[in-house]
């Protein structure tokens, strides 16, 4: 199927959507001007909801878009927001325009992403907290409440813990410090293999400088 038909044909499950809830029930491109997202959006932590607009499957991130004129209501994707240039409204409920709708949808996207990340983060934490006599897992807890990262020694502990107790986690959701030279320094002194179990952890920057500034050999 051709971009164009692909369009159509999401236009048009869009319209036999959203033409019903409008005031304009003939065009769908007059219909949408009536409908703002809201600011209000929700994460259902799985991608098992469908969007209400175009029908598009696995939605995980809801946004809320409402009728200016009735009051009626969808939860859709971001992405329809974006295609279809849903204008938002700011906190004073001021309109905004296409480009700052589309910040603020994106941006607003990115804050429940990274919410559930710091959440699936903590979560592992705390079956750590449940399981490590050994540990003082609070300490690590409390520096990343504060810091919203580890430092590299911290970060090599908490792996090691981690997969000791066979916690199941995701590399992503933990962030490594290192831009003071204390931390430099501590990568600068870890052996390769070390470096090796925290390696997943690292974001790409951080493994180019890890091996530009250490003797770590991948
Ligand atoms: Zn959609």
């Amino acid at each position: 199927m051709g971009h164009a038909e692909l369009f159509m044909n999401w236009a048009f499950r869009s319209a036999v959507n959203i033409l019903p809830l409008s005031k304009d029930q003939k065009s769908l491109s007059l219909a949408l001007t009536e409908w703002v997202y809201t600011g209000e959006m929700y994460d259902l932590e799985a991608p098992n909801e469908t969007c209400q607009l175009c029908d598009h499957p696995n939605i995980r991130y809801q946004f809320n878009i409402r009728n200016a004129h009735n009051h009626n209501e969808l939860l859709v994707g971001s992405e329809c927001i974006n295609k279809f240039e849903i204008r938002a409204v700011d906190e004073s409920g001021a309109l905004l325009n296409v480009i700052e709708s589309r910040r603020k949808v994106n941006r607003d996207k990115r804050h429940l992403v990274s919410e559930a990340s710091k959440k699936r983060l903590i979560n592992a934490l705390v079956e750590l907290l449940k399981k490590d006599e050994e540990f003082e897992i609070e300490n690590f807890i409390n520096y990343v409440q504060d810091r919203g990262a580890f430092t590299p020694l911290q970060l090599s502990i908490l792996v090691w813990r981690l997969n000791e107790k066979g916690i199941r986690h995701n590399p992503a959701d933990f962030t490594l410090i290192m831009r003071r030279n204390r931390e430099k320094d501590q990568l600068r002194a870890m052996p390769d293999w070390k470096i090796r179990k925290i390696w997943d952890y690292l974001s790409s920057p951080q493994k180019e400088w890890v091996i530009g500034n250490t003797r770590f050999k991948l």
